[in-house]
């Protein structure tokens, strides 16, 4: 049996990254960049105003108050998009709106809240009743992003975020992250399909369903490879079928542990795949199986649900991230409170699914129910992973734990 740090670095390092593709940024989203993406220009491209008000020179409102206003007369009005072809002189204002482009001859705009409109016959004025500060409700040219600088890099996820900042410099094309086509092959003489009956002693598919689920959260693609039943023929049928399938990384649940009709590590072994991990000391989990078959990397998963899920969580999902050439691999971690008590067995590393509560900016980790790895509903229930380490035998309550966040994404 392997330790589970071991286990992982021997999938990590195994895996090779699988090249790019061009997208449009209005198709990029939750796609992993493959280059880093420098400004093409200044954003914003020019000053402009931050607020809607006038735009004058500091020194004409200098002492400015409600008592002693200054009074400037307002030679143009500026809307955003449009540009003034009109100078200031001394005591001049121009109206400006947000993000007007800043006049010449201007240096600070002062909020239409400080102000008050004088229309006279000889023209409109402003009173304004306050000083400012150089460069005031400026938005300087190039304060987000300078021309020339490095503004995402290879291997970050696209967010809405990224997308509008991509748009603001003008890129509509980018490489990404080609998208992975995963395998998904259950295994069991048990399994019913979806929509058949259920007749006595057979259970539903549900690991096809969880697994779908996972790799299309991950970004990658599933290609349902079916169900094979529990004979050395059909498994190694539809584990050809499955590699003639165009597939990046082939995902098969089930038979896998000790039983008599655990057959698929032989299968893969008759098949000629290298099978470089087998048994991984954690719980659940413990059956993992990692391999390659004709290049292609090939997890085979414990069948109970949790199980299976757990397995994907903490190995296919890195490696599925590795080969899309991600920057970060794992979920974001946290520290939280142990609100219960909890023993284990030593030497193996746990997954244990837990509920978070803050209570008084404290956050508590409350387990999700049962732990059986066939209980799906402790990952339902469930807002993190606790992991527990090997040597630990027993957490008492109020013992701080480590948690891995399930965010629905990345
Ligand atoms: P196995 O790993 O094949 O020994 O299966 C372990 C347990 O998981 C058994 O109780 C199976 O019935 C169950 N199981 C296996 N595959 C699935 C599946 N696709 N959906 C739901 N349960 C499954
Ligand atoms: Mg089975």
């Amino acid at each position: 049996m392997i330790k589970c740090e071991k286990a992982l670095s021997i999938v990590i390092n195994s895996i090779k990254g699988l090249g790019s593709e061009g997208v449009d940024v209005s198709s990029s989203l939750h796609r992993i960049l493959a280059q880093d993406i420098y400004a093409q220009c200044d954003v914003p491209p020019f000053n402009n105003s931050a607020m809607d008000g006038y735009a004058l020179k500091s020194t004409d409102v200098k002492g400015a108050s409600y008592r002693f206003p200054a009074i400037l007369k307002v030679i143009d009005d500026v809307r955003a998009g449009y540009v003034s072809k009109k100078r200031l002189k001394k005591k001049q204002a121009m109206r400006v709106m947000t993000g007007a482009p800043i006049p010449s001859g201007t240096d600070s705009v002062v909020m239409v809240e400080f102000t008050q409109r004088l229309k006279t016959g000889e023209g409109e004025f402003v009173k304004v009743f306050k000083t400012t500060e150089d460069e005031e409700n400026i938005r300087l040219k190039g304060e987000d992003v300078k021309k020339g600088q490095g503004v995402l890099t290879k291997g970050s996820l696209i967010r809405p975020q990224e997308m509008g900042m991509l748009a603001s410099m003008g890129i509509n094309r980018l490489e990404v992250a080609k998208k992975l086509r995963i395998g998904i092959l259950v295994t069991g003489d048990e399994l019913v399909k979806m929509g058949q009956r259920l007749s006595r002693g057979k259970i539903r598919n549900s690991n096809t369903y969880s697994l779908t689920g996972q790799v299309l959260a991950v970004g990658a693609t599933p290609v349902n490879l079916g169900i094979a039943r529990d004979n050395k023929a059909a498994v190694r049928q539809k584990i050809i079928n499955g590699i003639n399938k165009n597939i990046d990384l082939f995902l098969v649940s089930g038979g896998v542990s000790m039983g008599d009709y655990d057959l698929v590590k032989d299968v893969l072994a008759e098949l000629g795949s290298e099978i470089k991990i087998w048994r991984v000391a954690i719980r659940p989990g413990k059956p993992l199986v990692f391999g390659y078959i004709k290049g292609i990397p090939v997890f085979g998963l414990p069948g109970n649900p949790v199980s299976s899920m757990v397995v994907f969580e903490e190995f296919v999902r890195p490696a599925i991230l590795k080969m899309s050439g991600a920057g970060t691999l794992f979920r974001p971690v946290a520290t939280a409170i142990f609100a219960q008590s909890f023993k284990k067995t030593k030497g193996l590393k746990y997954f244990v699914r837990v509920r978070i509560e803050n209570k008084n900016n404290k956050f508590y980790a409350y387990l999700t129910g049962p732990q059986g790895s066939g209980i799906l509903k402790s990952l339902v229930l469930a807002d993190a992973i606790m992991v527990v380490p090997e040597e630990i035998s027993e957490l008492k309550k109020g013992q701080r734990v480590c948690i891995q966040l399930l965010t629905d994404r990345f």
